[in-house]
């Protein structure tokens, strides 16, 4: 059992300091998020109170539910209580990246950022798009900048 000790944790501070413990389960915040509309097993207010509860079984893994959210803020942003489910989702995800355990393509995703500053291939229509948009040319060093902004760890 993977159990969120009191104090030991980034993520139980979040949720005892920064957080108002006070879900009372009227499932707003699923009845509005994109992701469990889309996924049985994906549930912001079942992660919340795990969470709070201070239990966080199949959580901290590769095959967690947490991947699926969107952190498209729609929950925070309809929580009646001011709960803020997203944020004990990345609180989530940042201690799965601490422990090293992130799924495959998540973790490419970190890679393509961290090393080359974009995740996807600039093809000649998207340089073609971007001088139509009058965009400025896009730097050769975006790796360069990516790290000098979040440090050499990443
Ligand atoms: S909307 Fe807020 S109070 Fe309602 S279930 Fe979700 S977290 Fe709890
Ligand atoms: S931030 Fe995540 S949990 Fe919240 S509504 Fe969006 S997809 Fe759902």
């Amino acid at each position: 059992m993977y159990v969120l000790r009191h104090g030991q944790n980034p993520l139980y501070q979040a949720v005892r300091l920064g957080l108002p413990n006070l879900c009372y389960t009227c499932g707003i915040c699923v009845g509005d998020c994109p992701a469990a509309r889309f996924s049985d097993d994906f549930n912001p207010r079942q992660i919340f109170l795990r969470v709070s509860l201070g239990i966080a079984d199949g959580l901290i893994a590769e095959q967690s539910p947490i991947w699926k959210c969107t952190t498209c803020y729609t929950c925070a942003e309809r929580c009646p209580a001011g709960v803020k489910p997203v944020e004990v989702i990345i609180a989530l995800r940042n201690m799965c990246f601490q422990e090293g355990i992130v799924p495959h393509q998540v973790s490419k995703i970190h890679q393509a950022v961290v090393t080359k500053g974009i995740v996807s291939a600039l093809t000649e229509t998207i340089l073609r798009r971007r001088r139509e948009l009058g965009l400025p040319e896009v730097s050769e060093d975006l790796g360069a900048i990516v790290k000098s902004v979040i440090g050499e760890d990443g």
